[in-house]
């Protein structure tokens, strides 16, 4: 993979980030002779390369590769010209036009418009065991591996309403699913909770922290359970489990944007109905970073679309 350096200062549209909306964003711009520079980041093909199997994501028969499915957007990208510049952005200036961006090695560039397409990130509990089993029994969508745990056993860490939701929606492939909660109530609206007690699929563990992912590497890695710390007690217990879903929030990467652009509740970008336009006329926002809904690859990349064509739109009302 070549990286190229920056040469050019000024550009029409710049987008920020490289998972499904960066890249469809490029292709699009780039299709529109709109010369597109992307930035990677400090995570190349973005959430996506950390995971394994992916199938959902339309266009592909068998199951594909998380990292695999990046590569070639990558490519097919840079096949239509995109130039694509392996940095961070380090900061970003939306108060005039042409914007202004510093990258993490301290050059300055321009654009008329800018994609931000910078997404989010999961968070995780933040063990080495849960790492390594990332992809192989350990999860952050259920709405993307959910279908895996048919007639298996599955835990869901958390106590809000993504976690009450997950669970719920696990118990559609799941044989049983067990919330694991680190309080003795959950956070979750009260009409989601009575849904989760009522389940006969579902039990609770409560005061209960996940200290270790149990598993095995041979021959395949897998998870075959957690170890439970009682969050009162201090006693350890073990759980056998299939597959563990973490589901205590998202942050959205709205670092560069803070202070400049209107984000809305849980701190996603803020944009125009039925439309990538944020709060700031020719900043667009596609992708995870602006959608605390859906969260998905292929949504994602049909953010990136519209944003392309927006932002097109409005080069072309501002020439
Ligand atoms: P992301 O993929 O989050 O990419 C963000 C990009 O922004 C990265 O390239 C990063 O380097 C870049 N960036 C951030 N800040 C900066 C900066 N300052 N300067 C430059 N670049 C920056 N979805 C599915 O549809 N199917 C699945 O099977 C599926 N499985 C998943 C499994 C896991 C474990 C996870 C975590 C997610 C999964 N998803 C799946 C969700 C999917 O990955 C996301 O919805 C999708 O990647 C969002 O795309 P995005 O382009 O918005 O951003």
């Amino acid at each position: 993979m070549v990286s190229q350096s920056v040469s050019s200062s000024h550009s029409k549209v710049i987008i920020i980030g490289s998972g499904p909306a960066g890249y469809t964003a490029a292709i699009y711009a780039a299709r529109a002779m709109l010369e597109p520079v992307l930035f990677e980041g400090i995570q190349p093909g973005g959430q996506l390369t950390i995971t394994t199997d992916v199938e959902n994501y339309p266009g592909f028969a068998d199951v594909i590769q998380g990292p695999w499915l990046m590569e070639q957007m990558r490519a097919q990208a840079e096949h239509v010209g995109t130039r694509i510049l392996s940095e961070h952005v380090a900061s970003l200036d939306t108060t005039h036009r042409p914007f202004r961006l510093v990258t993490e090695g301290g050059e300055t560039l321009t654009a008329d418009t800018v994609i931000l397409a910078t997404g989010a990130q999961a968070r995780w509990l933040g063990l080495n065991s849960e790492e390594d089993y990332r992809g192989f029994g350990v999860s952050a969508c259920a709405t993307c591996d959910g279908f895996f745990y048919r007639g298996k056993d599955v835990v869901v860490v958390g106590g809000g309403n993504t976690a009450v939701e997950e669970a719920l929606f696990l118990t559609n492939f799941a044989a049983k699913v067990t919330l694991v909660h680190r309080r003795d109530k959950l956070r979750a609206e009260r009409i989601l909770q009575e849904r989760l007690f009522a389940h006969p699929k579902v039990s609770v563990v409560w005061n209960a922290a996940i200290d270790e992912i149990l598993g095995v590497s041979e021959p395949v890695s897998k998870v075959t359970g957690v170890r439970l710390q009682d969050t009162v007690t201090g006693a350890h217990a073990e759980l056998a489990t299939d597959g563990v879903f973490i589901a205590i929030g998202h942050a959205p990467s709205t670092a560069l944007v803070e202070g400049q652009l209107r984000l809305k509740s849980g701190g996603y970008v803020w944009t125009a109905p039925d439309s990538t336009a944020t709060s700031v006329p020719g900043v667009f926002a596609a992708g995870d970073v602006a959608d605390d809904v859906f969260r998905q690859a292929v949504t994602a990349a049909g953010r990136g679309c519209m944003a392309a064509l927006e932002a097109e739109r409005f080069l072309a009302q501002h020439e």
